[in-house]
């Protein structure tokens, strides 16, 4: 009888034991994949850093002799890309830029399907005409994005025309369209997404200073701290 009535204790104990084991082995196994992980992360952050994004062929502003420069991996279609160019980049600009402190480039990053390409070889055809002109382009995008309701179908070939007629007084119009019924710009995508494809880029916007990615784009606070340390 004594021995019958204690087997069922004895066999919670070896169940309780084993769990506890297992619930240790598995917190291990965990801890130890996020270590390597994290190891992964550093490592590959290292590899960008000494090997930041060219901005051979890309439109940029500021000085481009600087030895910090700034990448936006950005999409005309994301509505977060329109919020930092609307709150950061003009603090960025009057700071960095225009101070001729930094070196600024813009790749495009095509997570929006169709409208992303348009937008973006809109933009590289006004690029290709007016270095200048683009960035007058680039912001006029990001104004035509809608507030709400940024789903919607804005991007066209004709908004985009119409756009680049309204904004670019240089533009030869024919000369676009052309280019637009073409895609002829459309290596200069597949360059940036090879960007973005090997910087791993996985939202948008992402800012990148000297190969080092911000964490908070809307935290202008770190991106200055970066470029402070890379300026000295
Ligand atoms: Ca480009």
């Amino acid at each position: 009888m004594a021995n019958q009535s204690k087997s069922p204790a004895k066999i919670i104990v070896i169940f309780t034991a084993l769990m506890v084991l297992i619930v240790a082995a598995l917190i291990y196994v965990n801890q130890a994949e996020k270590n390597k992980l994290a190891e992964i992360e550093s490592e590959k952050a290292e590899q960008f850093k000494l090997n930041p994004p060219s901005t051979e062929g890309q439109p940029t502003l500021g000085n481009v002799e600087s030895n910090v420069t700034v990448v936006e991996f950005g999409d005309y279609k994301c509505p977060s890309c329109k919020i930092w160019e609307q709150m950061i980049f003009p603090q960025l600009k009057a700071d960095y830029i225009d101070t001729g402190k930094i070196n600024y480039a813009f790749i495009n990053t095509l997570f929006h399907q169709q409208e992303s390409v348009i937008a973006s070889l809109a933009a590289e055809a006004v690029y290709a005409q007016d270095p200048e002109a683009y960035w007058d382009f680039h912001q006029a995008i990001y104004e035509l994005q809608p507030d709400v309701n940024h789903d919607e179908a804005w991007v066209t070939i004709d908004a985009m025309t119409n756009l680049a007629a309204e904004t670019v007084p240089s533009l030869d119009l024919q000369k676009f369209q052309e280019d637009m019924a073409q895609n002829a710009f459309m290596n200069n995508l597949n360059i940036d997404m090879g960007l973005v494809q090997y910087y791993e880029v996985m939202q948008t916007p992402t800012i990148m200073v000297n190969g080092t990615k911000i964490q908070e784009f809307l935290d202008y606070e770190e991106l200055k701290g970066l470029i402070e340390a890379e300026l000295q």
